[in-house]
């Protein structure tokens, strides 16, 4: 037994076209000299390479996958949208919904991405591994049944449940969404549903803006089983701990799942440039330990993360380490560079106890 880590060097081919960070060149926009779009391939190759650089890949075991069948994914999707992002990526590339471009074959790469997630979630839940961690690129979280949204192009997480549920019948997942942008595509995908309890952390009114908002509980029989946590701009690793304790555990031990998957965004971390977070690589590394003991104490250990955002290039390999390092128990002699100087820029006390508060006025409204 053993962490797996689930690779495609094709997800890495997937391209978002002419950019500057989200908005296409053009106008005033001036071409951009290297890097473009924020979801480029770099932040996730260089994750990779570190993996392989530190020596933390030897005690992985790597795999791979097949691609998601056009079945599977409607499951989920629309017929009319995956037609749409099947011509569009035919006939060299395009844009299928919001903020969400791309370029010639990326519906294959897609269904690659998606393919690696699911069977990460059939892997773990057989418990042919201990626990794993899957960069899957295009990322899934924002994806809506029927349009492309924020970059993603297929909802990984949901057609990777809905195809175990599919091998097995029912299965009671959870699914904790730490990118810092809002969950709201797995959230529509399970929102009238209580077999699937979404719970997403976010930065309070960044991305979808306007939602998000905690009192969003779902709906019919769905109702109380989606958690949204929106958290302060700035909040840091304090925040983190915080809502872990005060909200996701109670959440979780409430829930009982049979399996927990992570939509592991990596872009809470304080260099992204489409957030402002503050976390750093220990805040991955104790949400690690803590969801890690959660799904010992909960499902048997049935644990795996699947890669979602995270745009700084030169930070998300080291908080991506610190998280798959405690997933593995394997510590590298990697020291993160930058940590000395953003436990220095953590927010204030007064800051600190002003979010701990608005997390426990949440936590006593759901009973916890
Ligand atoms: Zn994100």
């Amino acid at each position: 037994m053993a962490t797996a880590f689930y690779f495609d060097e094709r997800c890495l081919w997937h391209t978002t076209g002419e950019h500057v960070i989200i908005a296409p060149v053009g106008g005033y926009l001036q071409p951009p000299s290297s890097g473009g779009h924020a979801e480029n391939p770099e932040t996730k190759r260089r994750l990779k390479n570190l993996i392989e650089v530190s020596g933390l890949g030897d005690h992985l075991e790597w795999r791979k996958a097949e691609p998601v069948t056009r079945a599977e994914m409607q499951r989920i999707h629309t017929p009319k949208y995956l037609d749409e992002f099947k011509r569009l990526s035919d006939a060299g590339g395009g844009n299928a919904g919001y903020y969400s471009p791309f370029g010639p074959g990326s519906f294959e790469i897609a269904a690659i991405s998606a393919g690696l997630v699911k069977r990460a979630v059939s892997d773990v839940f057989h418990r042919r591994l201990d626990n794993a961690y899957v960069i899957s690129r295009p990322p899934g979280h924002h994806c809506l049944p029927d349009a492309s949204m924020g970059f993603c192009l297929l909802a990984n997480i949901p057609l990777a449940l809905e195809a175990l549920r599919a091998e097995v019948g029912p299965v009671r997942a959870a699914v904790v969404d730490w990118d810092v942008h809002h969950g709201n595509g797995t959230e529509a995908c399970f929102y009238d549903r209580d077999d699937t309890l979404t719970i997403s952390l976010h930065q309070e009114n960044c991305f979808p803006p306007d939602q998000g908002r905690a009192e969003a509980r779902g709906t019919g029989k769905g109702e109380g089983y989606n958690l949204n946590i929106p958290l302060l701009p700035g909040g840091g690793y304090q925040a983190y701990l915080d809502a872990f304790d005060l909200l996701v555990t109670p959440a979780l031990r409430a829930f009982k799942p049979e399996i927990i998957v992570i939509a592991s965004g990596l872009d809470a971390n304080a260099f992204d440039p489409l957030a402002r977070m503050q976390a750093h690589s220990e805040t991955f590394r104790a949400m690690a330990s803590k969801i890690k003991a959660l799904a010992d104490e909960l499902c048997g250990g049935r644990l795996l993360a699947a890669h979602e955002g995270g745009y700084s290039e030169g930070y998300v390999p080291f908080c991506g380490l610190a998280l798959i390092e405690e997933f593995s128990g394997h510590r590298t002699p990697v020291q993160d560079p930058f940590l000395d100087i953003l436990t220095a820029q953590q927010p204030p006390a007064d800051f600190i106890a002003y979010q701990r508060a608005r997390l426990e006025k949440q936590a006593a409204s759901l009973g916890f």
